[in-house]
């Protein structure tokens, strides 16, 4: 209805915001909202109680958990899996698993017509056909029962699903960037490799705690490289690709934009920085300290003069 429409770089709303003044919009959108209140638009109990009718619970069976905690006591690499990429689940004996698709070497997210058929058969058989994409660049079996966890874990380690590090340093989320988007400024995947393959000891990792790395290679931040704790954006100096760090994002119930560090550096820094970073952040936290609260705590001058001073 309003605002440029000629230009497609004008066509946004932030644009039209700007133009009519926040007060003028808001009362432009609740006037719209009003003419919509009573209309064919609404929604009726009938149409609820439709809609509910679609989404029925799958046949849980009843909970039995002892042979998983069998296994869980005496398998140290499927406890660790079991902690770190399997969530509660509402109904009793079962969990919700995420498949990290961020081993070390894989390209965050990407996953082949093969894998993906060997996946939709776990599913199948694991959980009655539900899966679901994560917005953090994993997948999900949202209805696993306790028991099948172990047979579970082994089948998507032969796949390589099963990087225990969801949440953790190395499940960096990452725009396909410079190497596939013809609008990037900067490469995203070869950073989220290079970072990878600096930090690839898990247990460094699992000790270093919850963690959002996010990378996106230009302003379209399709990385969301802002709501990352450390952020990474690929911008473009002279035809040349570089790379400004923000710190502090988060994208939880407390979210907030990352602060800029400073100015940007080249790709062959841009692990370097990320290792100082993280190493003033082990220098200064306190005990269970996750780096978002530390970060919160020291606030960016710390991390500033070690980097640039
Ligand atoms: S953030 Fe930029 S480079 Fe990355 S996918 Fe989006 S548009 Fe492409």
């Amino acid at each position: 209805k309003y605002g440029n429409r000629d230009n497609k770089y004008k066509a946004r709303i932030k644009i039209l915001v700007k133009a009519l003044g926040a007060e003028k919009y808001r009362e432009l959108v609740e006037q719209e909202f009003a003419e919509l209140k009573g209309g064919e638009m609404t929604l009726t109990a009938e149409e609820v109680a439709r809609i509910k009718g679609c989404f029925t619970a799958p046949d849980y069976q009843s909970a039995d958990t002892a042979a998983l905690d069998a296994k869980l006591a005496e398998d140290k690499a499927f406890s660790r899996w079991f902690h770190t990429n399997t969530r509660a689940h509402k109904q009793a004996g079962y969990r919700a698993v995420t498949l990290t698709l961020k081993r070390t070497g894989r390209v965050p997210g990407d996953i082949s017509d093969e894998q993906l058929e060997a996946v939709a058969d776990l599913a199948d058989q694991y959980s009655f056909g539900e899966l679901r994409n994560s917005h953090q660049q994993n997948m999900v079996l949202s209805d696993v029962a306790a028991n099948d966890l172990y047979d579970l874990w082994k089948a998507l380690d032969a796949l390589g699903f099963a990087t225990p590090n969801l949440g953790l340093l190395t499940d960096i989320v990452a725009c396909p960037g410079g190497d596939l988007c013809a609008l990037a400024n900067a490469k995203s995947i070869p950073i989220a490799e290079s970072i990878q393959r600096r930090f690839d000891d898990v247990d460094y990792v699992h000790d270093l705690g919850p963690l959002d790395l996010n990378i996106s290679g230009c302003m379209n931040a399709c990385g969301h490289h802002h709501i990352g704790h450390i952020g990474i954006l690929g911008v473009d100096k002279k035809g040349k690709e570089f790379y400004q760090v923000t710190l502090g994002g988060r994208g939880d119930k407390l979210s907030r934009v990352g602060e800029k560090m400073g100015p940007s550096f080249e790709s062959e820094e841009i692990t370097d920085v990320v290792e100082k970073i993280i190493k003033l952040y082990v220098e200064k936290r306190l005990e269970n300290e996750p780096f978002i609260d530390t970060y919160e705590r020291i606030g960016m001058d710390p991390f500033k003069e070690r980097i640039y001073g």
